[in-house]
């Protein structure tokens, strides 16, 4: 591991955001410092350092990973490898059609009453297996606020849209002042009662989760905070800290897991990050079937074993800690629920369902 010592006079110290983020690891030459890199996981950084979705991870996150392993479930997540170089039938560049369904510059909809706001394209780190890995940390960083105002404008004259999900990129990558602004914006839209924000600082970048920035994101009166924690040694106290300052300030906390090959993809695993979040007070909102994104195949499961999984976990796990298994379709069709399909057969007012302890009937009442 990097030696946490401070090299820029003005800079503060490894517990700052900011430092995190100056100091994350971004060439091959630094990750060969703290990590001991298979094959694979060089030649995907050297990949990484050339062309498509760059190399980032924050000391922090570096930290929670395996030196020597590569099939830590950390490493698995953020360090690049060659596999990102193979592309197999169904991959897609833009596996949501985002890019269809663009409305107005940075804007997305894909649901009567929902829009999705690009705030950004820059993350603390570049997780593998990004839905977005067409354009994070390609051009430009932060939006300026005049390039989003066609956004804004779209937002107020479209009173069907209620919900917007502010993403990027890492939204919270952002400063305060930028967060502010467009906050204010989204307040001054009256119809719209929630916005979400979509980030996974606490995860990967849990120290810029303080006091200031809860205060921000209050400023729009119903803000929820969607995060991604995927495995269970992500829980770490520094993430557990940065939860209960969001809970703390009240910002209600969701998390969507994606389903990931060889990092969550087991019911032990997958039951310790759901007990784990509901401990911490956060609600496992969703299972994802990981998107069809170019270059992930390595990284994703069959559609089946979520399904699976579901099954193992049902009656196992309390109904606040089991989030809906999801598949969000490609070419922007929109999310549907995946099963374990619950009713076996239906007769005469009878129907036979399958509980996580057997088979049982259950009789409607007499019309
Ligand atoms: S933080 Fe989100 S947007 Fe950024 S690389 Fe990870 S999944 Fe993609």
């Amino acid at each position: 591991m990097r030696a946490p010592i401070s090299i820029i006079p003005d800079d503060p110290s490894p517990s700052d955001w900011r430092w995190q983020v100056r100091h994350a690891i971004t060439t091959l030459a630094e990750l060969e410092e703290v990590l001991v890199l298979s094959d694979a996981e060089r030649e995907g950084a050297r990949r990484a350092e050339a062309a498509g979705l760059p190399l980032s991870i924050t000391p922090y996150y570096a930290s929670l990973a395996s030196r020597t392993d590569p099939a830590c479930p950390i490493r698995r997540q953020c360090v690049p490898r060659i596999e990102e170089a193979t592309e197999v039938e169904g991959d897609l560049r833009d596996p949501l059609g985002e890019e269809a369904h663009t409305v107005a510059p940075h804007l997305v909809s894909r649901y009567p009453d929902r829009a999705l706001l690009l705030v950004t394209d820059r993350c603390s780190v570049y997780c593998r297996f990004c839905t977005r890995s067409r354009m994070v940390g390609q051009d430009g960083g932060a939006r300026p606020l005049a390039e989003l105002e066609p956004a804004f404008a779209w937002l107020a004259a479209h009173e069907a849209i209620t919900d917007v999900v502010v993403s990027g990129g890492d939204p919270l990558i952002m400063n305060e002042p930028r967060l502010e602004a467009i906050l204010k914006q989204l307040a001054g839209i009256p119809h719209l009662g929630t916005v979400r924000i979509a980030t996974r600082a606490p995860v990967t970048l849990p120290q810029r989760i303080d006091a200031a920035l809860c205060r921000v994101l209050r400023l729009f009166p119903a803000t929820w905070v969607m995060t991604h924690f995927n495995h269970p040694r992500e829980l770490s106290p520094e993430s557990t800290r940065a939860l209960a300052m969001l809970i703390d300030h009240g910002l209600p906390v969701m998390n969507q897991t994606v389903l990931l090959r060889g990092i969550n993809d087991d019911a032990a695993t997958l039951t310790a990050l759901f007990k784990g979040l509901v401990a911490r007070r956060v609600r496992p909102y969703y299972l994802l079937q990981a998107d069809p994104v170019r270059g992930t195949s390595h990284l994703r499961t069959p559609l089946r074993r979520g399904v699976e999984l579901m099954r193992e976990l049902q009656g196992r796990v309390s109904g606040i800690a089991l989030p809906k298994l999801v598949v969000d379709t490609p070419h922007g069709m929109g999310k549907v629920a995946l099963g374990p399909e619950a009713i076996v057969r239906e007769a005469d007012g009878v129907t036979t369902l399958r509980t996580f302890r057997g088979e049982v009937d259950y009789v409607d009442p007499p019309r």
